[in-house]
């Protein structure tokens, strides 16, 4: 029988701390529906003094709780218990999720799933933690161990906050570690949702922990001595405070998922229909705000004019929808998370107006709430602030090339290194052009996919290290050399 816990009356407005809810003392969040601009709640996040009393509670939890002497098997049957509870109430996590963030309600619910399989696929992890060893030839048995860092904290953007909440602490808890959350000041609720079924999975007091607040929570977290690993998605901006953060206080390890400015590379021999449907996925999911968008795209000029007058006409279809109910289930395509959010994507929208072609959009949306409907712009210069920078926003970038080896120089021509997406049916070419863009995930004929067993994470700005997959559970255990004298 399915455990429903989680009601959307109930909002999950506190610090989630030694297994119960406890009022912050920090500064206020206050959380807007970005559809009209109402006020959902206004809470206290976590204070200094709750950031170190959390940590102490998890330091506690690793070094000395029930946790610390579980079995592997033990964890994995706690993590998949926490999966069931997450899909038994899905439908109101999703709702939390949706509200604050303005994600579209059906997007969110298609997500509570893929989030719970994460949990699922490390609990299988938890007993396969192991080592290496290497014969005594020299007169010395050694061992090489992997054992847990200690107490990680996640620090997480908005517009996923579940998918990160479960690539950050499903791999660190399965490797023995204990886990505090900061979720975004923008969007916390789904994730404090989430966190009021810790207790009953059956997670020891302290091992699991939830503080919500601002980015002044997530500057305390980066440079406290006690915690051994920082976990960050969020902008390369901020990516580079944290790491600096780290440097100066205990040298904790760090990850870094930041932004990017993806490219999508459309050949000749395109599939016409499924490019144009990647495409839109690639730029108008969550109105442009995912990290691995394919904000630059690039045509082959033969197919060119087709391409875009497809694309037209499907962002054309997106734009009619515009000011939809994101609490909907039938509305695909919400607003901007907030104002801030809005009036930086509507400034580059305006100076873009002024120097290149618009193929559709731009306009102002002015019946209320932070709508920005999808914007092409064509044959940018190479140094418009719109074709260079992450936006964040339902903006796309068009230029056309002659030849593989300009779209590959174009595709490469930025700093960014997070995805890219090819769509040609030409398999050889498929394989040569994914090898030579730089990026950590390359999308073949689609785009912006995930998967547990998959590593995610970018190339240069866009960051370091890489979650889910066997791959993260290496960024979640320290490596220990034992030498054993035989002699
Ligand atoms: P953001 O960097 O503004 O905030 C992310 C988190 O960092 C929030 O929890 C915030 O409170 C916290 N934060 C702010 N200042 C901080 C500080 N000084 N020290 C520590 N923490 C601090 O990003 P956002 O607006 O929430 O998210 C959008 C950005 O995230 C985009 O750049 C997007 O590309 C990136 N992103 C990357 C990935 C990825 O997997 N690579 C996924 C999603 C989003």
């Amino acid at each position: 029988m399915a455990t429903k816990l989680v009601k959307r009356e109930n909002l999950p407005t506190k610090l989630w701390v030694d297994n119960e809810f406890k009022e912050g003392t920090g500064a206020t969040v206050k959380l807007v529906n970005p559809k009209d601009a109402s006020t959902i709640a206004e809470f206290k996040g976590a204070s200094e003094a709750d950031v170190d009393n959390t940590v102490s509670i998890s330091q506690k939890a690793f070094e000395s709780g029930p946790w610390a002497s579980l079995s592997g098997e033990e964890k994995g049957v706690i993590l998949n218990k926490f999966a069931q509870l997450i899909l038994d109430n899905a439908s109101e996590i999703a709702y939390f999720e949706s509200v604050c963030s303005g994600r579209p309600l059906a997007q969110c619910n298609y997500e509570i799933p893929r989030v719970a399989s994460v949990y699922r696929y490390y609990a299988g992890w938890a007993d396969k933690i192991r080592g290496d060893s290497y014969p005594p030839e020299d007169g010395f048995y050694k061992i090489v161990r992997q054992e847990p860092l200690g107490v990680c904290a996640g620090i997480t953007a908005w517009n996923g906050s579940l998918h990160f909440l479960a690539w950050k602490s499903a791999p660190a808890l399965a490797c023995g570690n204990t886990v505090i959350i900061k979720p975004s000041e923008k969007s916390p609720l789904g994730t404090l949702a989430v966190a009021s079924l810790i207790k009953e999975a059956g997670f020891p007091p302290g091992v699991f922990q939830v503080l919500p607040g601002g980015g002044d929570v997530g500057a305390i977290l980066s440079s406290h001595m006690k915690i051994a690993k920082i976990s960050f998605t969020g902008s390369t901006f901020t990516g580079r405070k944290i790491q600096d953060a780290a440097t100066k206080s205990n040298l904790k390890r760090v990850t870094l998922e930041l932004g990017g400015k993806s490219p999508a590379l459309v050949f000749d021999d395109a599939s016409l229909e499924k490019a144009v449907f990647w495409c839109t996925i690639g730029i108008a999911t969550n109105a442009g705000q995912v990290c691995a968008a394919t904000t630059r795209l690039f045509v082959q000029e033969g197919i060119a004019d087709k391409f875009l007058a497809a694309l037209k006409g499907s962002f054309e279809a997106i734009t009619k929808t515009l000011g939809s109910d994101p609490q909907e289930m039938t509305t695909t395509y919400g607003p901007l998370v907030d104002k801030i959010q809005y009036d930086k994507v509507r400034g580059f929208i305006e100076e873009g107006k002024k120097s290149t072609e618009v193929i559709i959009g731009g306009e102002e949306y002015t019946k209320g709430g932070y709508f920005i409907g999808p914007v092409i712009f064509k044959n940018p210069s190479e140094e418009a602030k719109i074709y260079r920078e992450e936006i964040f926003g339902p903006v796309l970038c068009v230029r056309t090339f002659k030849t593989e080896e300009e779209a590959i120089q174009l595709a490469n021509d930025t700093d960014y290194g997070l995805a890219g997406a090819i769509y040609t049916q030409d398999v050889n070419r498929a394989l040569r052009v994914a090898s030579k863009v730089r990026g950590g995930t390359i999308g073949i004929n689609c785009t912006s996919v995930v998967g547990p067993q998959v590593p995610m994470g970018g190339f240069g700005s866009s960051g370091y290290g890489r979650e889910l997959g066997e791959y993260a559970i290496r960024h979640y255990t320290e490596t220990k050399a034992i030498w054993i004298n035989m002699n």
